[in-house]
């Protein structure tokens, strides 16, 4: 009964147990960091709960007309609610009167409302409605950062699915049985950060990881460096780089998740080794409060690009709230 996921093995069972006892819930919340893997999983479980001919409870067999079409989010009792800023009410709206209609050709209809941290107050409001009281068929799957970041309303009517990092071994693991050379596997699954999506992309080419490893030694120059310089780096983003700006923000919360860890669970250490000793050098210098206010802003940060905030605001009321750390000679 492979769904062909790095990692998450408990909740894959837990998942296709609930297909193949039959007691499917009417709304699963995936959460766990961007990468971890939490729409894919999802995707997975759609093509499992709607496949004309599973060949196992809970399997999907990934060739049938619903199989293929949900992988290619082209199946009519496949709806996909994604909106690049959030997901507005009228959307969540005109989705509920085509959930209301009975599936096409699946057992059930199935949507998949990606990042609903981002969905505005309203949008969140009219899918408490579809939760509170949903029609037989419908499968709403849901994916956040973290369950805080959503209405208690919400996420009380959900089965919370937690993805956690999958372990670096396992990812090499995996990496390599995917065809990758080991020491790309290695690599790759270092700086991933046991988010086997993040992983995947970094093993395709040499231009990812040094993009990755160029953003986070930014951070420790950008650490180093005066206000005013700090500033005069924010000073040329445009409007028109805010996916830029985006993809570095998610890069630098790679770092003070790592610092994070560090301060709280060493154990479960993130940080890829060529990072190991800068790690643990932050990991000593700031205070934990320090540490955790720096992600919340960065957090903040992303939030602000979504809501169209300019990136060079963003990352400037971000970089002047670091602490100056001395220069070494
Ligand atoms: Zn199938």
């Amino acid at each position: 009964m492979d769904w062909d996921i790095i990692g998450h093995e408990t909740a894959v069972r837990w998942l296709q147990r609930q297909i193949g006892q039959a007691r499917v819930h009417h709304a699963y919340l995936f959460v766990g960091p961007p990468g971890v893997g939490r729409r894919t999983l999802a995707r997975r479980f759609a093509q499992a709960l709607t496949c004309l001919q599973p060949p196992a409870p809970g399997a999907y067999c990934g060739q049938c007309r619903v199989c293929r079409q949900i992988e290619a989010g082209v199946h009519p009792d496949f709806h996909l609610l994604e909106a690049p800023g959030g997901l507005k009410v009228d959307a969540v709206r005109a989705a509920q009167q085509q959930w209301n209609m009975t599936p096409r050709e699946a057992r059930y209809r199935v949507a998949l409302l990606p990042e609903m941290q981002h969905a505005t107050p309203a949008a969140a409001n009219a899918l408490l409605k579809t939760l509170e009281e949903p029609p037989e068929h419908l499968v709403l799957l849901l994916t956040a950062a973290e369950p805080e970041a959503l209405l208690p309303t919400v996420v009380s009517r959900c089965e919370v699915v937690r993805l956690r990092p999958v372990p670096v071994a396992a990812l090499q693991a995996a990496l390599q049985a995917r065809g990758v050379e080991p020491a790309v596997a290695a690599e790759a699954a270092a700086w991933a950060q046991g988010r086997p999506g993040l992983a995947l992309r970094l093993a395709r080419g040499p231009q990812a990881r040094q993009a990755l490893a160029a953003h986070w030694a930014q951070v420790w120059d950008l650490l180093h460096q005066p206000l005013a310089a700090r500033l005069a780096f924010a000073e040329p983003f445009k409007p028109g780089q805010r996916d830029e700006v985006r993809a570095m923000l998610e890069h630098w919360l790679g770092v003070w998740r790592a610092v994070w860890w560090a301060q709280w669970a060493p154990q479960h250490a993130v940080a890829p080794p060529a990072w190991a000793e800068r790690v643990q050098t932050l990991a000593q210098t700031l205070s934990p409060g320090q540490v955790r206010a720096i992600l919340d802003d960065l957090l903040q940060g992303l939030e602000n690009l979504n809501r169209y905030t300019s990136p060079r605001l963003v990352l400037g009321a971000l970089l002047v709230q670091w602490p100056v750390l001395p220069r070494r000679a």
